[in-house]
């Protein structure tokens, strides 16, 4: 706008036109200028530092920016009262109603003072003008409040949308906890189970990872059945399940991997210390009281097997298997370990 002056006064020496700030004064349009110039600079100067009132900081210089524009614009631009509207605009840019009929009536109300004030007097501008100026305020503070409702209601949408898709991300994460939990127990099933070991052998055999594998089967389980009924073996279940899931640590994984069988895998522990785990745990689980399964124990055999680099699952499991088997023909309620050394089926007990 500065630029678009001075080519003017530099171009046309004689301005014929009608104005409040009569054109011989030519210092009060610098005057204008300058307070246009410094009303932006102190608002930009406020945003940057200030950290409260950026709103009014913007309302009101854009107050004061478009009432001199218009001085400076009146001139010699028909229809200069169209920068008054800017303020209106204001309230577009924050989508605040509220300002926005704030703003809206302020500036009907402040440019009838300017109107009966100045430019009736001074000017002898025609009544209808000042109607059609009026009239365009309120069509564009309309305008401007559909903007802001339409605004507002794809922002509700946008929410509504998030917050759907959030829903959905429970939704699938509980439907997956689902899919991989054993519903009794609270354990893993015996398929997560089976995916979570196929990708730790694979770590095992490309980084050198340590695993220990040990499968549970609690002792004479079908009699606690038969004498107390299902739901009190559901119970010991259950409780037996809670008990392995305590003395485990965050790096180790327990599933349910049958009927009255679990399997707990360990991957940061030497095979010491996964076998002193694995001893807590059958040791913890014999001393349980089950009140309501006549108070007597309940024992757990435990096939524990350290694993080989390059034995592969089928026989990480038959070992396994065979030492669990030993266990239970040895007199259950015991930890029996794989044999180590020698590559075939034979199982050596430590209880
Ligand atoms: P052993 O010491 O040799 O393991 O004897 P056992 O009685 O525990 O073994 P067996 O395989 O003969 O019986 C296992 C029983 O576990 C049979 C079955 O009814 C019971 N069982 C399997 N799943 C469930 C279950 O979800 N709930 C209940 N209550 N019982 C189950
Ligand atoms: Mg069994
Ligand atoms: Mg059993």
């Amino acid at each position: 706008m500065l630029a678009a002056q001075i080519l003017f006064m530099l171009s046309s020496h004689s301005s014929e036109t009608k104005s409040i700030l009569i054109p011989s004064k030519g210092h009060l349009f610098v005057a204008c200028n300058l307070m246009i110039v410094a009303a932006m600079a102190i608002a930009e100067i406020w945003l940057r530092t200030a950290l409260h009132y950026h709103k009014q900081a913007v309302v009101i210089c854009g107050f004061i920016v478009s009432y001199l524009m218009y001085f400076v614009l009146e001139p010699f631009v028909d229809g200069a009262q169209m920068t008054l509207m800017m303020p209106i605009m204001i309230a577009l840019i924050y989508f605040d109603k509220r300002l926005l009929h704030y703003l809206g009536l302020f500036s009907i109300v402040f440019y009838s003072v300017i109107y009966f004030g100045l430019e009736r007097p001074l000017l002898d501008k025609p009544l209808l003008e000042f109607l059609m100026v009026e009239c365009v305020f309120i069509v564009f503070a309309v305008m401007a409040q559909a903007v802001i409702i339409r605004a507002r209601e794809t922002r509700e949408y946008l929410e509504q949308l998030t917050r759907s898709e959030q829903e959905l991300m429970v939704e699938r994460a509980i439907s997956d906890k689902l899919l991989k939990m054993d519903a009794l127990t609270g354990l893993y099933n015996h398929k997560s189970f089976h995916e979570y070991l196929d990708s730790l052998l694979e770590q095992c055999e490309s980084n050198g990872l340590r695993l220990q594998l040990a499968l549970f089967d609690i002792d004479n389980f079908k009699r606690v059945n038969d004498t107390y009924g299902h739901w009190v073996g559901d119970l010991v279940l259950k409780e037996v399940a809670a008990e392995v899931r305590s003395l485990i640590g965050l790096n180790d994984f327990a599933a349910r991997y049958g009927g009255e069988e679990f399997a707990v895998i360990f991957t940061d522990k030497s095979f010491q210390e996964a076998y002193a785990a694995i001893e807590e745990i059958r040791l913890a689980i014999a001393a349980m009281q089950h009140p309501y399964a006549g108070g007597k124990p309940i024992t757990v055999s435990i096939g524990f097997c350290d694993y080989q680099l390059g034995d592969g699952k089928e026989t990480l499991f038959r070992k396994t298997d065979h030492a669990l088997y030993s266990a239970k023909r040895g007199g259950k309620n015991a930890v029996v370990t794989a044999a180590v050394s020698r590559k075939d089926d034979s199982a050596l007990s430590y209880a």
